[in-house]
């Protein structure tokens, strides 16, 4: 479980416990939904009892998600969980500790009273530093590394200074001596900080229904009219959607984003290039050579390995089902991973299936892709014991990892 953040409901007013990644606040109050949206991450602030003193917000970054990398032998992974002091100034605690797992966060309002720091590092230093420390090195070069499913967020401590020396504003306790006078952190304070949190109401914009969702979901769909929605600049945008038709009321539906892009560098146009691109042992028909290839991704987070498993699987078998069917009113799993996440894991999918690693791991780094039509696909799932069972493409999904996906 992630970090707790208190957040007023903008309709009533009462306080609403969400987790550091939820993006739909329901409130049990007035019953009202809100989508919360921001254009950047979530920025949160550590509560502080410094009173009316002047706050000194320091910036942390934390990243937790899956990190993929690909280098000669294969495609590693591994979760990572990090937070880190975004700006080299000395008298700034090094870390959080367990403050934000002990305290209940608030979302940073940066119009309001103090100063926040400006966050210098960037995610990609924040999270070649983690691969530095981690025990499992990368055999060699790696040619592509990426990370996917992120929780990116900023997360200020509040301090403050007073008789010249720099106080812990959750504590009330000095921390560091101040060697001169005068205002020290002037050029490093953020004066025009852009970020803000954008509250959406939840009706479909095609036909004023309410749109449905998880408290992790990032689309929205409404059973009404039959769509589903995803925010992006503060707006509702509808999305391609299909159902493939299940076969009967204990039917679940798990969420997959399906994607064609114009792959230059390693060029991969038709199913019959991706079978020589990854080298699969199998005759290539006349017709796929015709085939417009189409990645498959999960539209749900989960585990790394579980993540590749299906990507690739299904991106293998490109499924061609029929998918007129009704948006279902019940056992419909959240979507919980965006598109641009699943984008990025096109390049994974690909080394993942790849049969001779060293022929095409090198080219990667050449390998550019641009979106040219994505939809979001639902597929029928049914359940045995232990998993969840695609019948037609034969991919199956360990409970369990479900369970687990939604707490990464
Ligand atoms: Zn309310
Ligand atoms: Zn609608």
């Amino acid at each position: 479980m992630g970090f707790t953040v208190v957040q007023e409901c903008p309709q009533c007013g009462a306080a609403v416990e969400l987790d550091e990644a939820d993006h739909l606040l329901r409130c049990p109050y007035c019953e009202v939904n809100s989508f919360l949206f921001s254009d950047d991450c979530y920025r949160f602030v550590l509560p502080h009892k410094a009173g009316n003193r002047d706050l000194i917000f320091a910036p942390y970054l934390r990243f937790k998600g899956s990190v993929f990398s690909c280098d000669m032998e294969a495609v590693r992974y591994r979760i990572v969980d990090i937070t880190q002091l975004g700006v080299p100034f000395k008298g700034f605690p090094i870390s959080l500790g367990l403050r934000p797992q002990a305290m209940k966060m608030r979302f940073a309002q940066m119009d309001g009273p103090g100063s926040f720091i400006k966050c210098l590092l960037k995610t990609q230093d924040l999270l070649a530093r983690a691969e530095r420390h981690s025990a499992v090195s990368d055999t060699g070069e790696v040619f592509h590394r990426v990370s996917i499913g992120e929780a990116m967020s900023l997360i200020y401590l509040p301090l403050y200074v007073e008789n010249r020396a720099l106080f812990d504003g959750i504590t009330n306790r000095p921390i560091a001596g101040l060697a001169r006078e005068g205002d020290i952190f002037a050029s490093i304070t953020d004066y025009h900080p852009r970020w803000s949190l954008t509250f959406m109401a939840t009706l479909c914009p095609q036909c004023g229904w309410n749109l449905t969702g998880e408290r992790d979901s990032v689309v929205l769909t409404c059973s009404n009219c039959e769509t589903a929605w995803e925010a992006e600049k503060g707006k509702f945008i509808q999305i391609d959607l299909a159902v493939a038709p299940g076969d009967g009321p204990e039917t679940f539906y798990l969420p997959f984003w399906k994607m064609s892009v114009q792959a230059t560098g390693i060029p991969i146009a038709s199913y019959a290039d991706f079978i020589r691109a990854t080298n699969q042992p199998r005759v290539i028909q006349k017709a796929w050579e015709d085939q417009e290839m189409t990645f498959w991704s999960p539209a749900f987070k989960l585990q790394p390995n579980r993540f590749l498993y299906l990507s690739r699987q299904l991106t293998l078998v490109q499924p061609a089902l029929n998918i007129d069917g009704r948006l279902p009113e019940k056992h419909l799993y959240p979507v919980t991973l965006p598109l641009t996440d699943a984008l990025q894991g096109i390049t994974i999918t690909l080394a993942g299936s790849a049969v001779n690693k060293k022929k095409l791991m090198p080219r990667l780094p050449d390998l550019r892709l641009s979106l040219k039509g994505a939809s979001l696909v639902y597929l029928p799932f049914h359940e045995t014991a232990h998993e969840m069972v695609q019948k037609d493409t034969h991919v199956s999904i360990n409970k369990k990892s479900l369970e687990f996906g939604r707490f990464l």
